[in-house]
């Protein structure tokens, strides 16, 4: 059990029904969903908003999906990039337009709309605080230790709910890390080039041995500026086979590589101006690495494992999850259920979308294998049915079934 403290931060509540821990995608999805059900909920992060967020921006169908659940579509749109398709590049320079709904929106803002519609849901949120470990008693979560400025200020809550994204800090000092190396790595950075503007209209997403095991991406932003980054999204096997561990990966040289060997990331390079650094941070993938609860405690978002591997993904299903954690409670709270209903319907809630998070593990092959990308672009540039059954995967309309797992690519040419 923790030693209680006596310090209390002035002006600060110690109390709240929900205490949620960082104020990204799945954080400010939870507060919302609870604030908007009457909820006295607590949101606190470590940064003052709005803050920054490495990630490639892009808004795939599941995002989409998710934004309009919590009503926050119509303001994230007006500030956006939409997109029509995402174009998949491979080794050979084949090319596929996979269509979808899609959009992008640097994350200064968009977690900014969102952290604003949780507290303008009645959501309250703390000045910059940093979780740094739970208050436990009898093995029960029942609140949590943060520290604002100097001082380490104690805030009890029925529920405490961990929203902290890939790093593995907030999960190792609450006993549920499972897993402390990251599943991915990625590099981002904006680069300014308004003659690219009607060149790069929608997602593009390249694969090639150079990158291996990885890939690059170019997101057109608005305004002139283009989210471009390489990401190296390990699959689980490779890491455990010990073929490559993140620590012999050099992403400064993979988005070099990605630079020289794709044509108009070589030309946005050249005549466009970088705007700050290039950036680098690490992913949480296939929803594992970490307990999903313990009692008084919920885990969501990329603490969880929700970005999906071979494309690292993890916005839409950040937003999904952590909406599912808000509802696994508000149905805890109206049936007056104990922590074990609470805990077994947020773990069902993770469970169900296993198997998307396996095909895109699957998947993640293409990374390790980048020619199985030109396989599949060939393939589905003769079969409108196999380009279908891709655009259904993205929009999530259909089964993602075993497409791209060997059985799924051997099927490939009866498609
Ligand atoms: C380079 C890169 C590119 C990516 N590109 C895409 C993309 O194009 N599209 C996509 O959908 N996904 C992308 N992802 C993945 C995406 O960034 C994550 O899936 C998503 O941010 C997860 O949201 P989250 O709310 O779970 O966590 P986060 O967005 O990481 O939010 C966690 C919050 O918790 C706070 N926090 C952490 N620890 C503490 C603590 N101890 N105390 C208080 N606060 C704390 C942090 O400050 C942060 O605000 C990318 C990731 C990377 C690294």
């Amino acid at each position: 059990m923790t030693a209680p403290t006596t310090d209390i931060a002035p002006g600060l509540p110690t109390r709240g029904e929900v205490l949620v821990i960082g104020a990204g995608p799945a954080g400010s999805a939870c507060a919302r969903t609870l604030a908007q059900a009457g909820v006295d909920v607590l949101l606190a992060d470590q940064h003052a908003f709005p803050r920054d967020k490495v990630c490639g921006d892009g808004l795939i169908p599941d995002a989409y999906a998710a934004l309009a659940r919590l009503g926050v579509l119509d303001d994230v749109m007006a500030q956006a990039r939409p997109a029509n398709f995402v174009g998949c590049v491979g080794p050979s320079g084949g090319r596929i337009d996979v269509p979808g709904t899609m959009a992008v929106l640097p994350r200064k803002q968009l977690d900014d709309i969102l952290c604003k519609a949780a507290v303008g849901a009645g959501a309250r949120m703390l000045p910059p605080a940093k979780f740094e470990s739970p208050i436990e008693e009898a093995d029960r979560v029942v609140g949590a230790r943060l520290r604002v400025g100097d001082t380490s200020h104690e805030i009890r809550a029925r529920w405490l709910v961990l929203a902290t994204g890939a790093v593995p800090q907030a999960l190792i000092a609450a006993g549920v890390c499972e897993r402390r190396t990251p599943s991915g790595i990625a590099l981002r950075g904006y680069v300014r080039n308004d003659a690219m503007v009607r060149r790069i209209t929608a997602l593009e997403v390249v694969w090639h041995r150079k990158l291996r095991p990885g890939y690059g991406w170019i997101f057109p932003c608005r305004d002139g500026v283009f989210n471009i980054g390489v990401g190296i999204a390990h699959s689980h096997n490779t890491l455990k086979n010990g073929r490559l561990g993140m620590k012999d990966v050099n992403l400064r040289a993979v988005f070099d590589a990605f630079v020289a060997c794709y044509p108009p990331a070589r030309e946005l390079m050249a005549s466009g101006t970088l705007q700050g650094e290039l950036k680098g941070a690490p992913l949480r993938c296939t929803l594992e690495g970490a307990r999903f609860s313990r009692p008084g405690l919920l885990v969501t978002g990329e603490a969880a494992g929700t970005t999906y591997s071979f494309t690292g993904e993890g916005i839409g299903k950040a937003l999904e999850t952590g909406i599912h954690a808000a509802q696994a409670m508000l149905a805890g709270r109206a049936a007056q259920a104990g922590d074990a209903a609470v805990r077994a319907d947020y773990e069902a809630r993770l469970h169900a979308l296993k198997p998307r998070f396996d095909m895109y593990e699957k998947a993640n092959r293409v990374n390790v294998y980048p020619w199985l990308a030109d396989l599949v672009i060939w393939r589905a540039k003769k079969s409108a049915r196999l380009l279908a059954r891709m655009s259904g995967v993205l929009n999530e309309t259909s089964n993602p079934g075993n497409l791209l797992s060997f059985k799924g690519l051997r099927r490939l040419f009866m498609e």
